[in-house]
């Protein structure tokens, strides 16, 4: 039979993708994400990044940033690893498996210096907001050859490809892949469902969310996710799709009809989880 065009993953596909330490796991080999976020103006977007990468299960996140932001990740997340990052993420924070790049970053001299850097490296990358902003400036900083998973909302992707954000949200479908063939990316388009595409593989398509999710900060944690699912060694495919899906279940969880605060969705991460391979 031939592959179908569209798909969404089940619970039960979720369960199995899901990374589950075992007794010869350690902190390094879970996967270490390193979390490049936040800027004077925005330092929770650092919080929150940092806080979907913690309660998405990473073997430990290493975050570097400015100092408000260094102050603040530390005041809520004291698992993280921290560092004042002065020129070089590379060269300053240390090893890591997966790097998250962009929220609340700011698109300044120094910011993209630091994108840069990263898309330098042979290590898999999220871009998201911020640094969607930059490469939208600068695409060649994408031409890479290691896994790269790019999560922009309509408004970053149409900066990307040049076209109206009302035109990408009246055909997300035909937009994401023609993403996918321009950038040579994977890439995770958000919005009230959310797309998931690669070159060669149908679209995954995700509606776990819900429409509490429209508060500032949900995206910052989502990217938090997908950067603990990559460095644990999941496929960018997998990784953005299996957080999609994790994001949208914990906002449900979190809201239950009420409104929620993006952090509540990282918080109730485990919750979910949990749930999941009970199920399963
Ligand atoms: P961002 O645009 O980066 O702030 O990310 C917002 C997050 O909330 C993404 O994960 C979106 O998919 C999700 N989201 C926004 N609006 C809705 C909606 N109406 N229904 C479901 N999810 C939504
Ligand atoms: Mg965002």
């Amino acid at each position: 039979l031939p592959e179908p065009e569209i798909t969404a993953l089940t619970a039960a596909d979720v369960a199995g993708l899901l990374p589950v330490p075992g007794i010869e796991s350690d902190k390094y080999r879970r996967g270490v994400v390193g979390v490049l976020a936040g800027s004077d103006r925005f330092a929770g977007a650092a919080v929150l990044a940092v806080g979907g990468a913690v309660r998405a299960g990473a073997g430990m996140v290493r975050f570097a940033g400015p100092e408000d932001a260094v102050h603040q990740v530390r005041a809520r997340w004291p698992e993280a690893v921290t560092t004042l990052l002065k020129e070089d993420p590379v060269e300053e924070v240390g090893r890591v498996q997966a790097w998250v790049l962009g929220p609340g970053m700011g698109t300044d001299e120094r910011a993209r210096r630091i994108a840069a850097e990263v898309l330098g490296t042979d290590l898999p990358v999220i871009v998201d907001a911020d640094a969607l902003t930059i490469v939208s400036k600068n695409p060649k900083l994408l031409h890479r050859q290691a896994p790269t998973l790019i999560t922009p909302h309509a408004g970053e992707l149409g900066r990307l490809l040049g076209v109206d954000p009302k035109d990408i949200e009246a055909r997300r479908i035909e937009h994401v892949r023609r993403a996918v063939e321009e950038l040579q990316v994977t890439v995770l388009l958000k919005g009230s469902t959310t797309v998931v595409a690669e070159q060669g593989r149908p679209v995954r398509v995700n509606t776990t969310g819900t429409s509490w999710l429209a508060t500032a900060g949900t995206g910052d944690v989502l990217s938090g996710i997908s950067g603990t699912l990559l460095a644990a060694g999941l496929a960018p495919y997998d990784a953005g799709s299996v957080a999609a899906f994790l994001h949208g279940l914990a906002a449900r969880k979190a809201a239950e009809g009420a409104p929620i605060a993006a952090l509540d969705v990282a918080v109730s991460l485990p919750d979910v989880i949990r749930h999941l391979r009970t199920a399963a």
